[in-house]
């Protein structure tokens, strides 16, 4: 892209309906949101279980400020591993039933970590279709061999596994996938990964906090195997930011010491752990939440199938509602935000072409007179 292409480039994008524009948001994070001076019901955050504006996390992140300052300073290696931080590193361990953890900046760090310092040339990685951007991009850094697999086809995957040569093979999923709340079947996989001498990657952005009593997706399934890496993301359910990766002490000791998306970074802000800590301690007693948010999908569910639009085979907080265009799936939106609803159009890239869609995210905060506004308002757009 020239600098003289650029204004055509932009034209382009809007012509196509594919122009994105962030919305600037005055409020704190949770199920009501200010956008420009007008309040919204929002179904369109991670922050399943509303901790992000919970005060018991506030007032962590606050005596975490006092107690350790502002800034990390440093990447771990040097001098920004924090005591706060390996406690919460250790604390996280233990919380999904893993003998190790490491604490990233973001989950999109912790992916870029785990396959470029685990594969190289003469490896593979077998990943499903519908992952992340952020898993796709680690997978293309990496030099090994990239094998995608058509969504959740375990005969497939096997095919693959069975003719692949590659020295180290890693299979990466995701627990519950992003744009269609649909879930990987994990003990099918685990089971490959025994059979064809491969690790197996899974990224739970989706499911920490939420699945497993909020201990996430491996304890959901029962679910445990020296190979298998377990990766979640602390800015969803959790409430913070950042993320983890937990799996055998080897394979974190590792990954200290060669991956490159941890060590040339400064760490964390300190305080951000004490704020863990204190989410951690909230997931675990969360059950009433989990209670409210599973009762919040059954009535978006049930409700949303007696519309014209087709909607996924999700029992997760992420219900999409697929339009097809980009251009109808953007005039819904906007119609729902005429009606105070914020809800995101999710488009190609992100997702698939044809497969325009209203990503509906719920909170166990959405009171059921927020669910009821929300599908009345779509029933009337979908009858018009
Ligand atoms: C959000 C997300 C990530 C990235 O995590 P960040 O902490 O936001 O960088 C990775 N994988 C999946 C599946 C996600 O949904």
């Amino acid at each position: 892209m020239r600098l003289q292409d650029l204004p055509a480039a932009l034209l382009d994008l809007s012509a196509t309906h594919c122009r994105r524009q962030r919305a600037v948001i005055d409020s704190p994070q949770g199920v009501e949101v200010v956008v420009d001076g007008r309040s919204y019901v929002s179904f369109a955050s991670n922050d399943y279980l509303g901790l992000a504006d919970h005060p018991v996390l506030v007032r962590a992140a606050q005596q975490g400020l006092e107690r350790w300052g502002v800034g990390g300073g440093s990447s771990h290696l040097l001098a920004g591993h924090f005591s706060v931080q390996q406690q919460a590193e250790e604390a996280l361990a233990e919380f999904v039933g893993q003998p190790a953890a490491l604490l990233f900046g973001s989950g999109y760090a912790a992916n870029l970590a785990i396959v470029s310092s685990l594969l190289d040339r003469g490896d593979a990685v077998f990943a499903d279709r519908l992952n992340h951007a952020s898993l796709n991009d680690a997978c293309r850094l990496s030099r090994a061999e990239f094998k995608r697999f058509h969504h959740n086809d375990l005969a497939q995957l096997e095919r693959l596994l069975a003719e692949s040569k590659a020295r180290s093979k890693l299979i990466a999923v995701e627990s519950v996938y992003s744009m269609d709340g649909d879930e990987a079947p994990l003990s099918a996989l685990l089971a490959l990964a025994e059979r064809y001498d491969a690790w197996l990657y899974v990224d739970d952005a989706h499911g920490f906090g939420v699945l497993g009593d909020g201990r996430g997706a491996l304890a959901e399934h029962g679910l445990s195997s020296p190979r298998l890496i377990y990766m979640a993301t602390l800015g969803k359910a959790a409430g913070v930011a950042g993320a983890f990766i937990s799996g055998g002490t080897d394979l974190v000791e590792w990954l200290i010491n060669s991956a490159r998306s941890y060590i040339y970074t400064t760490s964390q802000p300190p305080a951000l752990a004490c704020a863990i800590l204190a989410s951690l301690r909230l997931i675990a007693e969360a059950d009433e939440r989990r209670a409210r948010l599973r009762e919040s999908i059954e009535t978006v569910k049930s409700g949303l199938s007696e519309f014209k639009y087709s909607v996924g085979a999700s029992r997760t907080p992420i219900q999409p509602l697929i339009i097809g265009g980009e251009e109808q799936a953007l005039a819904l939106a906007a119609r729902l935000r005429d009606q105070g609803l914020w809800v995101p159009a999710i488009r190609p890239p992100t997702v698939a072409a044809g497969t325009a869609r209203l990503r509906l995210s719920l909170s166990a905060m959405h009171q059921p007179e927020h669910l009821q506004r929300l599908l009345s308002c779509i029933q009337r757009a979908a009858a018009s």
